[in-house]
């Protein structure tokens, strides 16, 4: 029936690239074309009254059959690739995908149905093509984004969920916007001026941006964009790759910092190989103290820049780093300088790795300073130490000086007192006029006795007035002659029975510009020791000789003398000789004598005997010069 216009009929048939098969209700192949001969790799003439299963793989078989026949009685044209994937069989076995569109009719009573067949493999293989770059795309680690590069503002027209993950933005923010809503108001940045310049010539570019999240904060996003070219060199489209380098950004920035504070640290820091120990780097403080640049440093070792004798010490600590496993030595050292003068050094020293080196990292503290600072500070202790023995010592003294007091005062305050004591108690006896004699007598023995207490308190506030420098000397022009008078006159007073002072010659004219008190003083003194340690019926000469700047006395006894051990203590403070003890005394005398006389710029010196006698000599100056 349908071959009535047979050429018209084969001219469609052949001339179609889709395969055509018609078949009949009870699916036989009635009509095939050239396309389908291809497709299938059949002849017309092996397919023609065949089933149509030969043409479909087995496993399709039984559902085949059952829509076959309802597609029949339903009559109505169908595409059959619309709800699922279907699949032809070649000859050789081979099952390729197929898009098949059915056509149903009659003729002659007869239904048949025309198949319109296109092997979809390769389009099946551009679409799995796709899917696998689209997943590869998901699934990268970075945020890519595609633009449109035709459009205007070029929008974003795809992008991975990395992307939209790092970002946080939703589809519709994300989708047919230009990527700049990244920067939001932050668009001033440099490396963005940049980026826009590369992208209007066509040319990929890489900047780090400040970039902000959908929630506002802001991320460094390190973008790499590229442009696709069409065939024609017309860019089409940009892509661009994104990386969150937040993290790396913050490290880079704390790794410059850090190298900043090691190159401008005034800690010399170097850093040294383990194994050869030569030097790798070294910071500018380094550099400026040690006085080699970091080229000449590369060339040596520490052993270069310690002072020889201490090579051995730091040979033996880096040994002792090496072997052990303690993180860090301390050591105080000596570093020589390029010029050759040498400082003290305090050397911290670690082991390290550096680009899977092993390597030393010395921090070196010049403590010039605090050497100094510490030998001032011995020295100062020392004189503290000093000053306190000192005053110690002084304080000692004052000790001493008050108990000699006390017992002196005991001693020597006792008698006297006694005296006093007993003479009042009889004045008070003798009440008669006659009585008189005795009561003058006990009179005089009461002033006597204070006369004399009056002097041991005296001398020992001369004692503490000269120890203390405050003695105030008065100076006046007198006659020697009045002085030597009054002292022998009192003197006069203590002599003992046949005792006699021998009064010197020739002094009326003599004259002194001294102080005259403190003169009399000093003679009164000599004298009554003369008195005091000679025996009854002695004599005591008193001479005195004047030159043109000085004047020289000497008082001499027949006396007991000094014995010879005692006699260099002779001027000390308290002391008195043992052949003395019997007689009163407080060893305080020759004292004050010595003191004012070298104050005045004079001197004093004995010659003695004993049992034979002493003479005391002193020499001072006929006119102060104070
Ligand atoms: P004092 O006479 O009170 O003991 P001094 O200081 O005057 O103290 O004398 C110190 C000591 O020197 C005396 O104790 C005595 O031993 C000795 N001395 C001083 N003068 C004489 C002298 N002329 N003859 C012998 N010994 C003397």
């Amino acid at each position: 029936m349908f071959h009535q216009d047979q050429e018209i009929f084969n001219i469609l048939l052949e001339t179609v690239s889709l395969g055509v098969v018609i078949v009949d209700s009870d699916q036989v192949l009635k009509e095939v074309n050239a396309a389908s001969e291809t497709m299938f790799g059949y002849s017309k003439q092996e397919l023609l009254g065949q089933s149509l299963n030969v043409l479909i793989p087995s496993t399709y078989h039984p559902n085949h059959s059952k829509y076959f026949d309802q597609f029949i009685k339903e009559g109505k044209r169908r595409k059959m690739s619309e709800s699922a994937d279907i699949f032809g069989l070649k000859k050789n076995g081979s099952i390729f995908p197929v898009e098949i569109e059915l056509n149903p009719f009659t003729s002659g009573n007869k239904s048949y149905v025309i198949a319109l067949i296109s092997d979809i493999s390769e389009k099946k293989e551009v679409e799995k093509n796709l899917m696998l770059r689209t997943q590869a795309l998901d699934s990268a680690k970075s945020g890519i984004v595609i633009t449109d590069a035709l459009k205007p503002d070029n929008p974003i027209i795809y992008f991975n969920s990395t992307f939209q993950t790092l970002t946080g933005y939703s589809d519709d923010e994300i989708l047919n916007h230009n990527i700049k809503f990244l920067q939001r108001k932050d668009q001033n940045q440099k490396p963005l001026q940049k980026l826009k310049e590369a992208m209007l010539m066509g040319e990929s570019c890489q900047a780090t941006l400040r970039s902000y999240r959908k929630d506002g904060s802001m991320f460094w996003n390190d973008m790499y964009v590229f442009p696709i070219t069409n065939s024609r060199g017309y860019v089409t489209n940009f892509v661009a790759i994104q990386n969150d380098v937040t993290l790396k950004k913050i490290a880079e920035e704390e790794r410059l910092h850090l190298a900043s504070i090691f190159d401008e640290s005034l800690n010399e820091i170097y850093v040294f190989e383990s194994k050869t120990l030569k030097f790798i780097n070294a910071n500018y403080g380094a550099q400026k103290n040690i006085g080699y640049t970091l080229e000449e440093l590369k060339t040596m070792t520490p052993l270069n820049i310690t002072s020889p004798e201490t090579e051995a010490k730091f040979k033996n600590t880096i040994q002792q780093l090496l072997k052990t496993h303690i993180e860090k030595i301390e050591f105080e050292s000596v570093h020589q300088r390029k010029d050759g003068s040498k400082y003290p050094v305090e050397v911290h020293l670690q082991s390290s790795v550096l680009n899977d080196k092993n390597v030393f990292v010395a921090i070196i503290l010049d403590i010039t300073e605090r050497k100094n600072y510490t030998t001032e500070l011995e020295h100062k202790v020392e004189e503290r130490t000093q000053q306190l023995k000192q005053a110690l010592s002084k304080e000692k003294e004052l000790n001493e000086l008050k108990t000699s007091f006390l017992s002196l005062v005991s001693h020597e305050f006792k008698t006297p007192l006694s005296a006093i004591l007993t003479s009042c108690e009889l004045l008070g006896k003798y009440q008669l006029e006659e009585h008189q004699d005795k009561r003058n007598k006990h009179i005089k023995t009461i002033k006597d006795k204070v006369h004399f207490l009056n002097n041991i308190l005296n001398d020992f506030l001369s004692v503490e007035k000269l120890e203390t420098g405050k003695v105030n000397y008065r100076f006046t022009d007198f006659k020697l002659s009045k002085v030597v008078n009054e002292a022998v006159y009192d003197a006069n007073m203590h002599l003992k029975e046949g005792q006699q002072i021998k009064y010197p010659e020739n002094i009326d004219d003599l004259s002194l510009y001294q102080d005259e008190k403190i003169i009399q003083l000093i003679l009164s003194n000599l004298l009554y020791n003369a008195i005091k340690y000679s025996p009854k019926g002695t004599s005591i000469d008193l001479y005195v000789h004047q030159d043109g700047s000085n004047t020289h006395i000497k008082v001499k006894d027949n006396g007991i003398g000094i014995p010879e051990k005692d006699q260099k203590h002779i001027f000390e403070r308290y002391f008195r000789a043992e052949n003395v003890l019997n007689t009163q005394g407080t060893g305080i005398g020759l004292n004050i004598v010595k003191n004012h006389i070298e104050n005045l710029g004079g001197s004093i010196c004995f010659e003695t005997q004993e049992h034979v006698g002493s003479t005391f000599s002193i020499t001072f100056p006929n006119a102060a010069e104070l």
